[in-house]
């Protein structure tokens, strides 16, 4: 990804989808915002017990950037589920298709309309269809890459939009690599029985002989592929958040004690 600096602001972009004119996109570092402590700087979420109006401060600093503003903005609401909805403008305000209380991915094809997903650790996906100008965002932990986030999203695109999924470009954004993910083995038995494919990416742990290690960008990635979209479309940021915890907040390696990470999309 290329780093973008604007005077304390940083964030991070993926070249192949900024070279297609057709978006502005970000994925949040930890600098330039306003909280301080334990969530400095930039923090994108209020689950972890910040200041509400630094946090709005952090919103409108970063939407500023990509040219617009909190209001311009659909966040998805995340809960480790695979809810996907629609979002559109309805008169001056934006709206949602359905109308969960929770979703974690979002998609539309409306100009001038953000999506947001956010995350410390977790994988964000970005999705632009650049032939039919229809974008989407999603989060996923470990569950949602076992509930083939992904392909959830794809699927919404080809139904809303008619999307075909050869025509979508994917950014996998900073997120905790195989490096770090280490589970316990009834987590990787549950990506066994949901996905067949997930096997060989599963590996025994260097130190530690209970535990395993999952490489969940892999599997996003296998998913992706198996979803239709093409290898040379698919960018991997490669970044560990909980290795790099000087520009990311990382759950893993700081618990509570932190703020989010956010991932942002727009057609131009
Ligand atoms: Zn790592």
């Amino acid at each position: 990804m290329e780093r973008i600096k604007k005077g304390d602001l940083e964030y991070l972009i993926f070249p192949s989808l900024e070279k297609t004119g057709l978006v502005r996109h970000a994925f949040s570092t930890r600098h330039g915002g306003v909280s301080e402590g334990v969530y400095e700087s930039m923090n994108l979420t209020l689950r972890t017990g910040d200041d509400p109006e630094k946090v709005c401060e952090n919103f409108r600093i970063i939407t500023e950037a990509l040219g617009t503003d909190p209001a311009h903005l659909v966040r998805a609401r995340a809960n480790h589920g695979t809810t996907v909805v629609r979002a559109f403008w309805k008169n001056d305000s934006w709206e949602i298709v359905p109308k969960p209380e929770k979703y974690d991915a979002v998609v539309t094809n409306e100009p001038n309309l953000c999506i947001g997903a956010f995350g410390s650790d977790c994988v964000i996906i970005f999705y632009l269809d650049t032939k039919l100008k229809a974008i989407g965002i999603s989060h996923g932990g470990w569950r949602g890459t076992a509930d083939a986030m992904p392909m959830h999203v794809i699927e919404k695109m080809q139904a809303e939009f008619g999307s075909d999924p050869k025509d979508i470009m994917i950014g996998i954004s900073p997120s905790i690599g195989r490096c770090c993910f280490e589970v316990d083995t009834p987590v990787a038995d549950e990506f066994r029985e949901k996905l067949d494919y997930s096997d060989k990416y599963i590996f025994p742990h260097e130190e530690k002989p209970e535990k395993l290690k999952i490489d969940l960008w892999g599997i996003n990635t296998e998913t992706l592929l198996r979803s239709g979209v093409l290898p040379e479309n698919i960018e991997l940021a490669g970044i560990c958040t909980m290795c790099h915890t000087e520009d990311f907040f990382s759950h893993r390696k700081m618990g509570m004690n932190r703020g989010g990470n956010g991932g942002f999309i727009m057609l131009r």
